[in-house]
């Protein structure tokens, strides 16, 4: 599950990509308004958490501007302010829920799941071989057996299965699931692939984590 962060105080910021990406989301992140705008609209997210009080386009403005070009992402609403008003003016807009700072993180967490289910099972599941990977749930199988993966082993995972076929560079990897800069060592990457394929391939009789010299890492079914 690819989620969208547009907040403009680091810290919360930084807790909240921890958080996720711990729990199992591809996580991006926004500081600006206009720039959140963006990349909410470009259809690459299946959830956005949206800070109202932002600079250059505040979270009421971006709400509104997708819904009225038609964007249905779900959206989480994030605010200091807590009165009926507000939220009342939140779901008219068209936001799936409002979660009022200071949160604990378990919570925004929780409604994230909610607001993710809401948004229906389409693409939530990706099948390769015996492979199942369930977004949803955050769970995986191979021949109806569940793998036990960490949180991050499943974010790995689910960046292969969903990019199935094409082979992923492990600078990308590194950014997509780490939130690392895209220039930084990459050995940790191997390193991660190895303990997957521990779970996800030595078991089992068709190994379908591939390397690819040069690149980095694809899944998909060889012959
Ligand atoms: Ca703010």
């Amino acid at each position: 599950m690819r989620l969208l962060i547009i907040e403009d105080e680091e810290k919360t910021v930084t807790a909240l990509e921890q958080g996720f990406r711990e729990a199992g989301y591809e996580v991006a992140s926004a500081r600006r308004g206009d720039e959140g705008l963006v990349l909410a609209r470009s259809g690459d997210f299946d959830l956005v958490v949206l800070d109202i009080m932002l600079p250059r386009r505040d979270g009421w403005d971006i709400l509104a501007e997708l819904r009225r070009s038609g964007v249905r992402v779900p959206v989480i609403c994030l605010t200091a302010r807590d009165s009926v008003e507000d939220r009342v003016r939140g779901l008219e807009l068209g936001a799936d829920d409002y979660v009022v700072k200071p949160f604990a993180f378990a919570e925004l967490l929780a409604r994230a799941r909610t607001a993710l289910r809401r948004g229906g099972p389409e693409g939530a599941v990706v099948r390769v071989a015996d492979l199942e990977v369930d977004f949803l749930r955050q769970r995986a199988s191979r021949q109806g057996r569940p793998l036990e993966l960490t949180g991050r082993e499943f974010a790995l995972l689910g960046l292969l299965a969903r990019r199935r076929g094409d082979p992923l560079e492990r600078r990308e990897i590194a950014a997509q699931v780490w939130g690392m800069p895209r220039d930084s060592d990459s050995n940790v990457i191997d390193v991660a692939i190895r303990r997957l394929r521990g779970k996800v391939d030595d078991p089992f009789d068709r190994h379908l984590i591939h390397t690819v010299r040069g690149v980095g890492y694809v899944l998909e079914d060889r012959p």
